[in-house]
């Protein structure tokens, strides 16, 4: 299960938005894109560079979404190659499908502070799915899923502890028991519950060359 270990920072300052991997942090002003002298692309020499090509344009869209997500290419083909199957609109069932990872639930339910931060509490056995310990942050959750804490004290009180700290507002497709710490999937979430803009068209274009 490979994931990226590199500074994160950089890759929302190489992508030129906001992309919250490292919660509460990303609200603060110390959040580099919040500075003027650090709001710029990564690497020396960032002012010079040329304008993008239409290739560049399509295929910093896509990167974009695979950071936010914290996915890489092999699994990302295989979202979009679901996503062509579908019968609603191919980037309408990318980004649902997107939304609908484990970690990403995990996160906007304010469980974890950040997609990463909920990763590891699902591959440390926090979570549970439908009453079990499920431990694949990439499981993508469906309608009626229920949601909950792995009852042993430790994690309880882990989770306690970063519930609501920082991250998005709990949406609308996501029921959320706070005080049981439970959560139930009520509906599949649309590309409206996606936290950062995103023009579907071009990941259409750049994965179908
Ligand atoms: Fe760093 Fe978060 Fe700001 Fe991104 S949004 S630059 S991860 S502090």
């Amino acid at each position: 299960m490979a994931r990226y270990i590199g500074p994160s920072c950089r890759l929302c300052r190489r992508e030129g938005v906001k992309l919250m991997l490292k919660g509460i942090r990303c609200e603060t002003a110390k959040c580099p894109m919040e500075r003027q002298w650090r709001n710029f692309p990564p690497g020396m020499h960032a002012w010079r560079r040329r304008k993008p090509s239409n290739y560049g344009v399509r295929l910093r869209e896509k990167q974009k979404v695979k950071r936010y997500y914290g996915v890489f290419e092999k699994q990302f083909k295989l979202y979009f190659g679901m996503a062509e199957r579908a019968r609603i609109n191919t980037g309408d069932a990318l980004l649902s499908i997107l939304e609908r990872r484990l970690d990403n639930a995990v996160w906007k339910l304010g469980f974890a502070p950040s997609h990463k931060a909920a990763r590891q509490a699902i591959v440390h056995g926090h979570i549970h799915v439908n009453g079990r310990a499920l431990n694949r942050p990439g499981y993508l959750v469906k309608k009626g899923d229920k949601l909950s804490i792995n009852p042993r004290a430790k994690s309880q009180k882990f989770i306690r502890a970063t519930l609501g700290e920082g991250g998005p507002p709990v949406q609308p497709w996501l029921d959320l028991n706070a005080e049981q710490l439970e959560a139930t999937i009520t509906a599949l979430p649309t590309p409206e519950d996606v936290q950062i803009p995103v023009e579907t068209q071009l990941i259409i274009e750049a994965c179908s060359r």
